[in-house]
C-alpha cells in the first residue's frame, strides 16, 4: 500500500494509547498526523487542545477518529464533518441514537465517511460464528459478561454519569457480538437494571429478548473476567469465549487463542476501505437493544460505589 492516508486521532485516553495508537502506528495505510486532547499528547505527532484549532490548521487531514467518551463526541463529529473530514466513531457511538442518526444525515450531504466503530465484532471468532449459525434457527442464546469496572476503566467517573452507560459500556461490546453473529433480529422485552445508590448508570443488568435470548451484565467481577456468548440449535452448541476471540462448537474449543488482540489494526483497515470506496458503515442495532434496556428496564438499588 503506497497512500497512506493522514488521520487525526481525538481524546488521547486509556483506548487511544493502549490500542489507537499503536494500530495506526503498525498500519501502512494510516500516518499518525495530528492529536487533538485537553491534555493527553503523543510523542512526535502535532498536537492540539481544541478540534476547531486542528481543523483550521490543518485542512490536509482528511480524516478524524474520535476515541472520547460517547457524551462530548458529537460536538467533536459534526464540527469535522462540517469541516469536511471523514470520522470514525469509538463504541458507542454516541450518546443518543438520534446524535447519530444527525451524523448520518450530515455525513451523507457531505458525501463523507462516517464508521460506527464496534470493535469487538473484529475479535478473531465472530466471523466463523456468524458463518456457522448461518441459516440455523437459534433456539436459546446466552451472554454472560461480567468484569471489574476498577480495572478496565480505573477513576473513569464519566461511566457512571448520564450518557456513560453504565455496565452497557461493556455489554454493548457483547450485544454488538450477538447481533453481527444471530442469523435473525431480537428485540428486548424486559431487563433489571441495578443502579448503586450514588450513581447514575447500572452496575449490572439483566436482560430478556425475543428468541429465548438473555445477558447478564456485571462490572463487579473480581478476579478472573468473563465475556461469554453460547447458543444453541437444533444442529448442536456454539460458545464465543474470551470477548469473541475463543470458537467453542459443542464444548470444544477449534479456533482462537486467549489475548489475541487484532481488533483495532482491524478497524482501522476498514476505515480505509469504507473511505477509499467513499462509503459508511453505521450499525445501531447494538445501541437500540441498550436504549430499549434503559426504556423498559425495572430499576434496583444496590450499594454505593467508588472508585
Ligand atoms: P478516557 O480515557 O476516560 O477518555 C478519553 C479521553 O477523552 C480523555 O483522556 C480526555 O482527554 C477526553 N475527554 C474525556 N472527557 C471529555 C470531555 N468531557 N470533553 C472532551 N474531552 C474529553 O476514556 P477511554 O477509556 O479511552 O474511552 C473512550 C471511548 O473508548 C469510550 O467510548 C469507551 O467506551 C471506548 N473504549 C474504551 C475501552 C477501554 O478499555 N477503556 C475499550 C474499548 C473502547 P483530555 O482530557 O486530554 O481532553
Amino acid at each position: 500500500m503506497t497512500d497512506r492516508m493522514q488521520v487525526a486521532l481525538v481524546g488521547i485516553g486509556k483506548i487511544a494509547v493502549d490500542q489507537h495508537v499503536p494500530a495506526i502506528k503498525a498500519s501502512t495505510d494510516w500516518t499518525l498526523a495530528a492529536t487533538v486532547s485537553r491534555s493527553g499528547t503523543v510523542p512526535g505527532v502535532e498536537s492540539f487542545t481544541t478540534i476547531e484549532a486542528m481543523l483550521a490548521a490543518r485542512p490536509d487531514i482528511p480524516v478524524v477518529s474520535l476515541a472520547l467518551p460517547p457524551v462530548p463526541r458529537f460536538a467533536y463529529a459534526k464540527a469535522a464533518l462540517d469541516a469536511g473530514r471523514h470520522v470514525m466513531l469509538e463504541k458507542p457511538p454516541g450518546a443518543t441514537l438520534a446524535e447519530i442518526h444527525a451524523l448520518q444525515d450530515l455525513a451523507a450531504m457531505q458525501g463523507l465517511t462516517l464508521y460506527a466503530t464496534w470493535h469487538s465484532r473484529m475479535a478473531q471468532a465472530v466471523a466463523p460464528a456468524k458463518a456457522w449459525l448461518q441459516g440455523k434457527a437459534v433456539t436459546r442464546a446466552h451472554i454472560t459478561w461480567r468484569e471489574d469496572v476498577r480495572k478496565w476503566h480505573p477513576g473513569q467517573d464519566w461511566v457512571f454519569e448520564p450518557g456513560g452507560m453504565g455496565v452497557f459500556d461493556p455489554g454493548i461490546n457483547a450485544l454488538s457480538i450477538l447481533t453481527e453473529i444471530l442469523p435473525a433480529p431480537i428485540h428486548l422485552t424486559g431487563a433489571t437494571l441495578t443502579f448503586p445508590e450514588n450513581r447514575q448508570t447500572p452496575i449490572a443488568a439483566a436482560l430478556a429478548f425475543s428468541g429465548n435470548v438473555t445477558a447478564d451484565f456485571d462490572w463487579r467481577q473480581e478476579g478472573p473476567q468473563t465475556w461469554d456468548i453460547e447458543v444453541e440449535t437444533p444442529q448442536g452448541r456454539l460458545a464465543l469465549r474470551m470477548g469473541g476471540n475463543v470458537l467453542e462448537l459443542n464444548g470444544k474449543t477449534v479456533s482462537g487463542e486467549a489475548h489475541i488482540m487484532g481488533e483495532y489494526p482491524a478497524l482501522y483497515a476498514r476505515m480505509a476501505d469504507l473511505c477509499r470506496r467513499g462509503q459508511s458503515d453505521v450499525d445501531l442495532a447494538p445501541m437500540v437493544h441498550v436504549a430499549d434496556a434503559m426504556t423498559l428496564g425495572r430499576r434496583d438499588v444496590t450499594a454505593a460505589f467508588n472508585f
